[in-house]
């Protein structure tokens, strides 16, 4: 459920997409933290309910890529990359990818709560060194 009154802290100062480039996203919130992601963590995180459930079943993190079943030979597979993006209302944007898909409403607090950063942690252990 949506909370109505947004957090400042869930509010970027800035987001840049590189569509062009196909980088990803870089967002400044405005607590000060910076968050970048890239194209396929975002594909990977699509809040909408299929792709949610797709991760529920398979035990997947919002970000994480499909693993592959044991024994299967990696495909293939073109990287995920933004097609164009629209801001949906003040709270969230929503990308069309190269696979078609466009369901997926990624709110600024989704967003903040993925963040793939080794200080927020949500993308996995950071190896030192
Ligand atoms: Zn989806
Ligand atoms: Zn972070």
């Amino acid at each position: 459920m949506l909370d109505p009154t947004p957090r400042v802290a869930n509010d970027p100062k800035s987001a840049k997409i590189n569509l062009t480039a196909g980088t990803g996203v870089e967002i400044e919130w405005k607590d000060g933290h910076r968050s970048s992601y890239t194209f396929p963590f975002l594909r990977d995180a699509c809040p909408c309910a299929l792709c949610d459930d797709e991760r529920e079943k398979s035990g997947r993190k919002p970000g994480e890529p499909p693993k592959l079943a044991p024994g299967a030979l990696p495909m293939f597979k073109a990287a995920a990359k933004a097609l164009s993006v629209e801001q949906v209302g003040k709270y969230a944007i929503r990308f069309a990818w190269n696979d078609n898909h466009d369901l997926g409403i990624y709110s600024w607090a989704y967003l903040r709560e993925i963040c793939p950063c080794g200080e927020c942690g949500a993308g996995g252990q950071v190896s030192g060194g």
